[in-house]
């Protein structure tokens, strides 16, 4: 419902003077978007605008908005016990990591957290913790991808590998390497995709092998590199990283804050890659981001080094609000909606019907190439699809902006420092109507078309 044009006026000079956005610069000439309610893939905004948000929040709202079920949920548990620290347990937690097990289909003990970078500074410091545990205790450093985001926190900062959201806060935990993402569309001339994809694995293992293979904790990825660009791995490139981790002893960590739960067309990302993952770190979808909640999930034999060692051995790190009782009662019904209506085998179907559709964008004189896995793409625009130059900030800026025109959120990824912000992205929820798709794909059709 659209407020009156006085409190309108009221409520954004509110937030120009109170409420600091996140990530985004300061702009006195636009008027931020002051969302008010949302219902399934669509959001209203504070003028009565309505918009179709293919970003999912920040890939997120899995199960579309305005569930009701959910803040039932919540409200339920709220009244029955609101708290009650993780330092001991409660029902909805020990429920919850039950549940988890399910979806991971493995066997994993569940550390609760509030945020994705919680969930990946809980693997860390597990990661060198074990092998401490295990009396390696050289071994402290992380190795992770150019081009990934892993969290905003000093550690899982550090093991992004993105400039921009860097440089301005280091030095940042120390101990984190980078290596080369298998970015395919980049590769050299002549070298064929497999070729490549392997090429970027045997970049991990020569940085093991150089910095001392007895000083490699563990290597962290998403199963594909969202945030950064949309960068999907051929399966070779994660097979030979498994065969490499395995080989040097040191943890696969896959970050699944956004991949998982349902976003690729599988539970969790690096189930299309038949890896098994040491330690998976998840967030966002876990709650479809209605509550905060996070969690690290530790293979049991790691779980285990812990449990049998010295009285002091514990794993030494606590956080008030993870696991909250609420929040766990809201992420088992979420993971009930998601079963119950099948979203998992929806995404994969929305997923194959974008990318259907999607394709002959190809065509488009600024579009380089599309990359998806389930519901989840990126578009990587260029000046000329010779040189591969990316699109200039300004361009991908107005493409979104026509399409927020038309009533269409789409993101934007890259890194601005290194030059590269020029993939449009898309995440829409995966509740989605078949309507919710094609009004995607009209829109954005027809907005590329004036470009
Ligand atoms: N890992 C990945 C892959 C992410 O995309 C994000 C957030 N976009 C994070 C970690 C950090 O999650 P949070 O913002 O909840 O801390």
């Amino acid at each position: 419902m659209a407020l009156l044009e006085s409190t309108r006026n009221d409520v954004i000079e509110k937030d120009r003077r109170y409420v600091w956005h996140h990530i985004s610069p300061y702009n006195d000439q636009v008027p931020p978007m002051v969302a008010t309610e949302a219902k399934g893939s669509w959001v209203t905004d504070i003028d009565g605008n309505r918009y179709l948000d293919a970003m999912s929040g920040l890939w997120c709202v899995n199960v579309g908005y305005g569930r009701e079920e959910l803040a039932a949920a919540a409200y339920e548990q709220l009244k029955i016990l609101p708290y009650f620290p993780l330092t001991q347990s409660h029902l909805p937690a020990i429920q919850l990591a039950e549940k988890l097990n399910e979806w991971l289909k493995g066997e994993y003990v569940i550390f609760f957290s509030n945020s994705g970078s919680d969930a990946n500074e809980v693997a860390f410091k597990i990661a060198r913790q074990y092998h401490q545990q295990k009396g390696q205790h050289s071994r402290y450093k992380f190795i992770s991808r150019y081009r990934a985001y892993h969290g905003n926190s000093m550690g899982a900062l550090a093991a992004t590998g993105q400039a921009q959201r860097k440089y301005k806060y280091e030095p940042l935990g120390t101990g984190f390497l980078h290596v080369c993402p298998p970015d395919s569309y980049r590769r050299p001339d002549g070298v064929t995709v497999e070729e490549f994809n392997l090429q970027c694995a045997q970049a991990i293992e020569n940085a093991i092998i150089w910095e001392g293979k007895e000083t490699i904790a563990g290597v962290i990825m998403e199963p594909a590199i969202t945030g950064g660009g949309v960068i999907v791995p051929h399966p070779v490139y994660m097979e030979k990283v498994q065969e490499i981790c395995q080989k040097y002893g040191v943890l696969l960590i896959i970050d699944e804050v956004i991949c998982g739960f349902g976003r690729t067309g599988k539970e969790f990302g690096h189930m299309h890659f038949g890896v098994k993952p040491d330690i998976v770190t998840m967030a966002k979808g876990l709650t479809s981001a209605y509550l905060p909640l996070s969690a690290t999930a530790v293979r049991k034999e790691i779980y285990e080094a812990f449990k049998n060692s010295a009285e002091y051995s514990h794993f030494r790190h606590v956080n008030t609000f993870g696991g909250n009782p609420a929040a766990c009662a809201l992420a088992i019904k979420n993971l009930e909606i998601m079963e119950r209506e099948g979203l998992i085998e929806r995404a994969r179907i929305l997923g194959e019907r974008l990318r259907e559709e999607m394709m002959e964008l190809l065509e488009h004189p600024l579009v380089g190439d599309i990359r998806s896995l389930g519901f989840l793409m990126g578009i990587e625009l260029v000046e000329s699809k010779k040189t591969k130059e990316p699109v200039s900030l300004e361009t991908i800026g107005k493409i979104i902006s026509a399409c927020k025109k038309k009533g269409l959120i789409i993101g934007k990824n890259g890194d601005t420092v290194a030059g590269f912000n020029n993939v449009l992205t898309l995440s829409p929820p995966l509740s989605s109507t078949d309507e919710d798709l094609d009004f995607i794909v009209n829109t954005l059709k027809t907005v590329m078309r004036q470009f």
